[in-house]
């Protein structure tokens, strides 16, 4: 058999299958056609030699701002293969007024597989300083219900992001929450929970959300934590994870502490799943990229397998794209990331500017997206180096 692309000698790592173990990986077209040991190289185009790296399923951000005419908006096409993404959601940029016009300019040119949220407000995320939904007439439902219908390949859910400045407090901010809610069951799709300093608690928002709906940002410090003022992780939140809600990380550049994501993995509760929330403001630090989230949970204790599975796996079964993507099934899309793991010593800086000093470090080598290999793989976060001696 002929292949276009075969990644040689890599450990892959594909918690789809529960696989971990040296394997090839060939590519042919678009798909994914065999993973197995000594596949013969003279048959491919390309081969990658992935020896010493890690191969794993391409990486999903489930979220992140890619809609350029938002000030938040960063272009996706050159920043995805950087951090090993293939697949990203842009997590409530666009509302109902410019979510088609989000589609057209963005989504459908782009190289890289996008997903959208749609925002509450009809406006989307359209001006940095001003919260999207202090007026109550931006907030639209019905709007979000139709845009969802008519975009229902890639608009996948609905956005709010719950902060007392930009929702309003008392009645006013659960009469938007409520809004955000009725919109995600009446389009038959999940809601994503910004928290922010938020008008209400973490336990009284959960009575509220289902299985399958979301909550970003989940180890953020401030008001509004996961953990109650003596530092346990909510039992409603425990619950709530149980039960299906998922509890993404969201890391951005005001929602990880340290000691919040510290007191959580001590009691045993992990994130489903690991997303950057990359934006204009905060992609020259603390994100930078996926991999280098990734990292701090390595960093944190979290296995590399599930740090893998919540970057990979999850991420496609919310977006309902498993067997698709965040797979290295045969028959699946070649979406492929080979990461370097670099031992040495390295700084990690969360939200709040405070730092930690971790041993490992991912980086993307190679990013394989949708059979073809994208430039701009990895090695930006070789300064860590420097900062550490
Ligand atoms: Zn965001």
């Amino acid at each position: 058999m002929k292949y276009d692309i075969l990644i040689r000698g890599g450990e892959v790592i594909d918690p789809s299958q529960s696989l971990r173990a040296t394997r090839d990986v060939a590519i042919c077209g678009t798909q994914i056609v065999a993973v197995d040991q000594n596949l013969d190289e003279s048959q491919a185009d390309t081969v990658v030699d992935a020896r010493g790296q890690i191969v794993v399923p391409g990486l999903i951000d489930l979220h992140a701002h890619v809609y350029t005419h938002s000030p938040f908006g960063l272009d996706a096409d050159p920043l995805c293969p950087a951090g090993g993404v293939t697949t990203i959601l842009d997590a409530g940029s666009a509302g109902s007024y410019n979510f088609g016009a989000f589609r057209r300019e963005t989504i459908d040119r782009a190289e890289t597989q996008i997903f959208g949220l749609v925002n509450l407000s009809c406006i989307g995320l359209i001006a940095a300083n001003f919260g999207e939904l202090l007026d109550r007439r931006y907030a639209d439902p019905d709007g979000v219900v139709r845009v969802i219908e008519e975009h229902s390949d890639v608009a996948v859910g609905v956005k709010i992001r719950a902060g007392k400045h930009i929702i309003g407090e008392g009645e006013t901010g659960w009469a938007n929450f409520h809004d955000a809610v009725r919109a995600a069951r009446e389009s038959n799709t999940w809601l994503m929970v910004h928290i922010g300093e938020s008008p209400m608690s973490i336990p009284e928002m959960l009575a509220h959300l289902e299985p399958g709906d979301c909550i970003t940002h989940c180890f953020k410090g401030g008001s509004t934590r996961v953990l109650d003022d003596a530092d346990r992780v909510y039992q409603e939140v425990v619950e709530a994870s149980n039960r299906g809600v998922i509890f993404d990380v969201g890391h951005g550049f005001g929602s990880m502490k340290w000691e919040v994501v510290e007191a959580a993995i001590e009691q045993g509760f992990e994130p489903t799943t690991i997303s950057t929330d990359l934006h204009t403001m905060n992609i020259h630090g603390p994100v930078y990229d996926m991999p280098t989230t990734m990292s701090k949970f390595l960093m944190l204790g979290v296995t590399l397998e599930r740090v893998i599975e919540m970057s990979t796996t999850r991420p496609a079964k919310i977006l309902n794209q498993e067997g698709e993507l965040g797979t290295l099934r045969v028959g699946s899309v070649a979406d492929v990331a080979v990461l370097e793991r670099q031992e040495g010593k390295f700084v990690f800086t969360d939200s709040y500017e405070e730092t930690r000093i971790g041993d490992e470090l991912l980086i993307a080598s190679t990013t394989v997206r949708r059979g073809r290999i994208v430039p701009g793989g990895g090695g930006l976060r070789m300064r860590h180096w420097a900062d550490a001696e």
